[in-house]
């Protein structure tokens, strides 16, 4: 009978406790302090109900388990929970009476203060599995001692009460337990919660219909909520617009048929008014124990900005390899050890001998060397030395223009230019027209002189042409002392000569004396030129007076040779009038128009003298 009192009494206490351990999880928003108080109630309500059923063994003296619940109470819950446990044990056992009661007082309030002071001590340590073995010993110690004082008395229960020492010390071991266990399992699940709702990303779990079962924070509020609990229950089609939820179901329907997980897959869900975003999705089926499939566990990652920016990249590039390939120049870059990093399609086809070398990673020295095995230049030698090649290799490195001229008759204009690093950016354009342009307009421009120092009429040089080489020929003179000649010359009656056989036959006549002035010019520097009308003029540098003279009877000479006929002269054929002066170390002229005066006034000497004849200016010595 007592036994079957006292099993009665565990069990009610074990159902006590096990029915708080399971209902104060669903009061997780209690402060700790509520908590230890609701703590510290259940453990009174528990010690009432084990004096209830307590077994009286004598006038006054009850055994029960209330020193189990007192010392949890206190170890469990701090001294909030036994300020609850602590007198609501005291009212009962005042309830109950009899002799035994302030002895029992007595021992409800020790065993209170001495479990306090056992929680003080463990601190932290309550929670790990020897706190269980020291708060079943700190109930068996005191019980013990409890026994040994009413054995003392001589009441005569010794065995029963050892018996129910060991009772107490069974239940107190299973009790402990069993909250260290719960508590345990607690924390547990507040971390994975925390985890779950306090992670970056969005986190959630679904049932096999696409039901939200739990979610984290961030879930909540992208949909709008505040708390993750308000996501339970919802699926897709609550939260987003029909067709896109369809297509979210879709999938998520495959993943639980299949199994198949789906990872960091890029998903793209359209705004109303904005861009638009960009998710980045796992979901990964989930199995229970026995591996049945019971829903799916999904993470999503906004990546909205990421991809932004490798969108940004992937037109930032293409628009430089667009540029690159549509621009009219070739572009080379070489890195500082000379290879070849990359160039456009343009510059290869630039260099159609030697394109095949141009390769990504290949040198300038190779480069070269292919150019001039292919004589792909034609101002190169196919025979140059190496050391040719590697001085124009280095070439590379010197910031220039160069212009060169190609196999083809293209001319290619290489402008080089370096980097801060090192590297040297080549840039090669066609100018083959250009060129041409300039050869086109430096011969105009050397046509346009001709033009205008010739005289158009006998093709020799003219007046302006004269004057220049007198200027530039005086000048000589006074640098290095060689002499310098002059012949003028004058065509003997040809008013009469136009008169008898017209204009277009003197200009015929003009023509032909020419021509004699041209045969007697043998050395390059000697200059026949018109001076005007019927006269005309040959310089002579370097030539004395002696020299002079042999050229002018030489011209005399050439004129009789022609023998161009002239009626109305009376020598029957033209003849002309020469005029020579000279200029040396010694010769007091010292200015051009000094020199033409002179042969101006031997000509007039040998026109007075009787035409067709040679005069000379005298050119007396400075001492003369
Ligand atoms: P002189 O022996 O004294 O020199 O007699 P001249 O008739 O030659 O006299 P002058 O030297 O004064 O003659 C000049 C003439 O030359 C006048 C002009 O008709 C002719 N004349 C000058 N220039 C040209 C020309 O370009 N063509 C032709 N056909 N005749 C010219
Ligand atoms: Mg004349
Ligand atoms: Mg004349």
């Amino acid at each position: 009978m007592v036994w079957q009192v006292l099993i009665g009494n565990v069990t009610a206490v074990a159902l006590l406790i096990s029915v708080w351990m399971h209902l104060h999880y669903k009061f997780h928003r209690l402060s700790a302090a509520q908590s230890n108080l609701a703590f510290g109630l259940m453990m009174g309500l528990a010690a009432l109900v084990s004096m209830l059923l307590s077994v009286r063994i004598d006038a006054g003296y009850y055994l029960d388990l209330r020193s189990t619940l007192i010392t949890i109470s206190a170890i469990y819950g701090g001294p909030l929970a036994i300020a609850v446990t602590g007198p609501m044990t005291l009212a009962g056992r005042a309830y109950m009476g009899g002799v035994g009661m302030v002895p029992g007082l007595i021992s409800i309030t020790i065993l209170s203060l001495v479990s306090l002071a056992v929680h003080f001590l463990l601190g932290r340590s309550a929670a790990r599995p020897r706190g269980i073995w020291i708060a079943a010993l700190t109930v068996t110690a005191f019980s013990l001692t409890m026994s040994v004082l009413f054995d003392a008395r001589g009441t005569g229960f010794g065995t029963i009460s050892l018996l129910m020492t060991g009772l107490k010390f069974i239940a107190t071991l299973l009790a402990a337990s069993v909250i260290t266990y719960f508590r345990g399992f607690t924390i547990e699940r507040d971390m994975l919660r925390a985890a779950l709702t306090q992670a970056p990303d969005f986190h959630y779990v679904k049932n096999l219909d696409s039901a939200f079962v739990v979610t984290n924070l961030n879930v909540a509020r992208q949909h709008g909520r505040m708390r993750s609990s308000e996501m339970v229950g919802l699926t897709d089609f609550e939260l987003y617009p029909r067709d896109i939820a369809q297509k979210y179901f879709d999938r998520e329907q495959a993943i639980m048929d299949t199994g198949e997980p789906l990872v960091d897959f890029e998903d793209y869900l359209p705004e109303e008014n904005g861009p638009g975003r960009w998710f980045l999705i796992s979901k990964v089926p989930l199995r229970n124990r026995h591996g049945d499939l019971i829903g799916l566990a999904g993470v999503t990652r906004d990546i909205t900005e990421r991809k932004r920016l490798e969108q940004e990249l992937l037109d930032s590039r293409n628009l430089l390899s667009q540029a690159m390939a549509e621009m009219s120049d070739g572009l080379a870059m070489f890195n500082p050890q000379g290879r070849l990093l990359f160039c456009n399609e343009q510059y290869r086809a630039a260099f159609p001998r030697s394109a095949y070398a141009r390769q990504p990673g290949v040198h300038i020295a190779d480069i070269v060397r292919a150019v001039v095995r292919n004589a792909e230049r034609i101002d190169v030698d196919t025979d140059v030395s190496e050391e040719w090649i590697q001085a124009a290799a280095q070439q590379l490195f010197l910031e220039r223009d160069t212009e060169i001229p190609m196999f083809d008759g293209r001319w290619l204009s290489l402008r080089t230019r370096l980097a801060a690093d090192g590297s040297a950016l080549v840039v090669v354009s066609d100018v083959t027209a250009m060129k041409q342009s300039e050869e086109h307009l430096k011969k105009l421009a050397e046509d346009m002189r001709g033009l205008a120092e010739t005289d158009a009429l006998t093709g020799i040089a003219n007046r302006r042409a004269f004057d220049n080489a007198v200027a530039r020929e005086f000048s000589g003179i006074t640098r290095n002392g060689s002499p310098l000649s002059l012949l003028l010359i004058d065509i003997d009656h040809f008013k009469a000569f136009n008169d008898t056989y017209g204009h277009i036959e003197g200009d015929r006549c003009l023509q032909q004396i020419s021509a004699c002035l041209t045969a007697v010019c043998k050395r390059p520097s000697d200059l026949a030129a018109r001076y005007g009308g019927e006269e005309f003029a040959i310089l002579l540098p370097g030539l004395d007076a002696d020299g002079a003279m042999h050229v002018a009877e030489a011209l005399r000479a050439q004129l009789h040779g022609r023998a161009i006929p002239h009626r109305a002269s009376a020598k029957s054929v033209v003849t002309a009038s020469i005029g020579v002066a000279n200029v040396g170390a010694t010769s007091f002229l010292s200015t051009p128009s000094e020199l033409i005066q002179a042969a101006d006034r031997a000509l007039y000497d040998a026109k007075t003298g009787g035409r067709d004849r040679i005069a000379v200016f005298p050119a007396p010595t400075r001492a003369a």
